[in-house]
């Protein structure tokens, strides 16, 4: 089934009933739960059944992982799930900023974005680059910010595989990662700006982001770039 925020990224909170509990954790019939990928971290969060609360420590493949010692809801019991909307909110504006900033850099630069991770509004993300042009730093920082403001739409969609892999930008930041098996391709669009294969949780539009800081600029050797950034709280 599809997870409940490729339809609802706002959604925090809803009921649902409990599949099954075991070593692989608690599994909902619909879970808004992001188990991580794409560099963005797995929700936190809690269900409640009962007047009793699990807290959810982390996701995995399967199921929902409990914080060790908690009392774990039956199979068959209704619970009301949340995530830990602060977390999941900050980890939103921040893959949205990613996005932005691997647009840029494609823009300006036409260089490739090799890898990103991100913790609630810090992230980094590495490309390629031979030579970092003069001032690169605060031009990168004002030209994300100019975008930002620009409130640029975030659109997601759900697409056949073969529709995904006929577009260049799709392809270009993803083809090689999606493995054969995957026949619906989930598109993440910074309108205008930036458009690829993503899973993760993002903003309605660039505004939502806020303020981005470019933290730092490194070389890890060989054209190798390493971009870091921060968002004001
Ligand atoms: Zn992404």
């Amino acid at each position: 089934m599809n997870p409940l925020y490729w339809r609802d990224q706002e959604l925090t909170s809803w009921t649902a009933t409990v599949l099954a509990v075991g070593p692989d954790g608690i599994v909902l019939d619909e879970s808004a739960f992001y188990p991580g990928g794409g560099g963005q971290p797995p929700d936190l969060g809690q269900l409640e059944w009962d007047g009793v609360y699990t807290r959810i420590a982390g996701v995995g493949a399967a199921g929902l992982e409990p914080v060790e010692g908690d009392p774990v809801p039956p199979v068959g019991a209704r619970v009301t799930a949340r995530l830990d909307d602060q977390r999941r909110r900050h980890l939103m504006r921040t893959h949205s900023a990613l996005h932005v900033v691997c647009g840029v850099i494609w823009r300006d630069l036409g260089s490739l974005v090799t890898g990103s991770s991100m913790e609630p509004l810090t992230g980094r993300l590495d490309f390629d680059l031979p030579v970092v042009p003069e001032g690169f730093k605060a031009d990168l920082e004002r030209a994300v910010n100019e975008e930002i403001a620009r409130d640029r739409a975030i659109l997601t969609r759900v697409v056949a595989r073969a529709e995904a892999l006929a577009d260049p930008d799709v392809m270009r930041t993803a083809a090689a990662l999606i493995p054969e098996s995957v026949e619906l391709i989930r598109i993440v669009d910074v309108d205008g700006l930036d458009r690829q294969a993503d899973s993760g949780t993002h903003v309605a539009s660039t505004r939502q982001i806020g303020e981005v800081h470019i933290a730092k600029v490194e070389s890890k050797g060989r054209g190798f770039r390493r971009v870091r950034i921060a968002l004001l709280q």
